[in-house]
Formats: C-alpha cells, structure tokens, sequence
C-alpha cells in the first residue's frame, strides 16, 4: 500500500519520518492525477524547481507533457509546496525504489 503525504503534513513534519528500526526512512516525489499539465494546462514548476533534475516531461500526442519522477529525486521535497495544485506528495519507498 502506497503511504502519501499531504503538503501540509509534510511541510509539518520537516524532516523525514523514520523506520521501524529508527533509521530514516528514503522518499521520494510522487505526481498525483490532478496535476495541472496531466489535464492539458501549461505547468512545468515542479521541474524548475528541482535542483536534482529528478523530474522529466514527457511528451505526450495530443496533450501536454506527463511529469515523471525519476530515479535521481532525493526526497528534498523542494516540488511539493510549489505545486499550484498541490498534487506532489512524498511518499515511502521500498529498498527497491518503489512506493512502499
Ligand atoms: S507543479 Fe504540480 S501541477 Fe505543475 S506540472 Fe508539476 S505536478 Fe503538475
Ligand atoms: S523531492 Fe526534491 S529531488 Fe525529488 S522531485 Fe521533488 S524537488 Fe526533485
């Protein structure tokens, strides 16, 4: 099951949630579907403000860029109070790099 973060709790938390075992846990960007550029809406902020160039626009016919996260994203959280929409939140991830 995927745990997510809203901006506000996020923003609240300030510092990353730890482990089970106290160690602090790895997260990363995840895009939700009310993303301004997935409903054909110029948006490209989360990207210009990613300093690790974790997120990718990928074309798509007909519609305007798909924001992706990539596997370079640290968990900075510096898109997520940056969304017009606030449809980025940080969520856990597995040892392998997926949402947990
Ligand atoms: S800033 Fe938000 S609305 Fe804009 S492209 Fe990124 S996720 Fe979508
Ligand atoms: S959390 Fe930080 S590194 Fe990851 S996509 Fe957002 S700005 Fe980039």
């Amino acid at each position: 099951m995927t745990q997510s973060l809203s901006r506000r709790a996020f923003l609240a938390m300030g510092r990353r949630a730890p482990k089970a075992d106290g160690a602090p846990g790895r997260r990363a960007a995840e895009v939700a579907s009310n993303c301004l550029s997935l409903k054909g809406v110029a948006c490209r902020i989360c990207g210009e403000h990613c300093d690790a160039g974790a997120i990718r626009f990928r074309p798509r016919v007909g519609g305007r860029a798909r924001p992706e996260v990539t596997a370079d994203c640290n968990g900075c959280g510096a898109c997520v109070g940056v969304c017009p929409a606030a449809a980025i939140s940080l969520v856990e991830m597995t040892e392998r790099g997926e949402p947990a």
